[in-house]
């Protein structure tokens, strides 16, 4: 195998303790609290939920500062839990063998130019440029099942601070689906494979972001994730 040109590194996640997970590709969940469906305009009982896709390279490391992304003026944080997969499949049918494929679990942020979401559900379009874009996936390092087992977040709360505002705080048991429910339903359309990532979706109190602005989403015990919008 010659490549025409040097390939680019595979993106990767921390694990806590050492090591990296190797990003193969990031699933999201929208729609996934009622209190959010409701603050988009939606009827949560009627709602299915819906999923789309980011490119593995929008994977940010906590720590970092991003660039305000291009071509939009309604750029939004929406904290959300995601889950790592560790081993893959297709088809699942119950919650053990949803949870067989979990390595681990992680603080994240889907960073979204809602101005570009909006025109596209108007326009019935893909939502590619309001979700998939660069920097678009913050993710705090990812706390392995073993040491986290998810007994631990059944009362966990995800808080977003903006600047040490407080701007999200749910229970991850006001999500719709739980992550056993997400996992088989994605398998039912995908072919899951270890590296896959998912983020979960967000609880209510989405909001802008400006330049400058510092972001915090915890949950529960896992270590936190923190990152920034650059000044320029
Ligand atoms: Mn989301």
């Amino acid at each position: 195998m010659s490549y025409v040109f040097e390939a680019p590194r595979r993106p990767t996640a921390e694990v806590l303790g050492g090591g990296e997970f190797p990003v193969r590709r990031i699933f999201c969940i929208g729609k996934n609290y009622v209190d959010h469906v409701r603050e988009m305009g939606g009827d949560p009982k009627s709602d299915p939920p819906v999923f789309f896709t980011k490119p593995a390279d929008a994977i940010v490391p906590t720590g970092s500062a991003i660039p305000y992304p291009p071509s939009t003026a309604n750029f939004h944080y929406e904290g959300e839990l995601v889950i790592a997969l560790k081993s893959g499949g297709r088809d699942l049918k119950t919650r053990e063998e949803a949870g067989a494929l979990i390595y681990g679990q992680a603080a994240g942020c889907d960073l979204t130019r809602r101005d570009l979401q909006a025109a596209a559900k108007k326009a019935g379009a893909p939502w590619d440029t309001a979700k998939a874009f660069d920097y678009s996936a913050p993710i705090g390092p990812i706390a392995r099942i073993e040491d986290f087992p998810p007994d631990l977040f059944d009362d966990a709360r995800l808080i977003l601070a903006v600047n040490g505002v407080e701007k999200q705080n749910a229970s991850l048991r006001s999500m719709i689906w739980n992550v056993p429910e997400i996992i088989i339903a994605l398998s039912r359309l995908f072919e899951l494979k270890a590296g896959d990532l998912i983020f979960t979706g967000t609880p209510e109190g989405v909001g802008p972001l400006a330049r400058g602005d510092r972001v915090e989403v915890s949950i529960g015990p896992l270590p936190s994730l923190e990152f920034a919008i650059e000044e320029q």
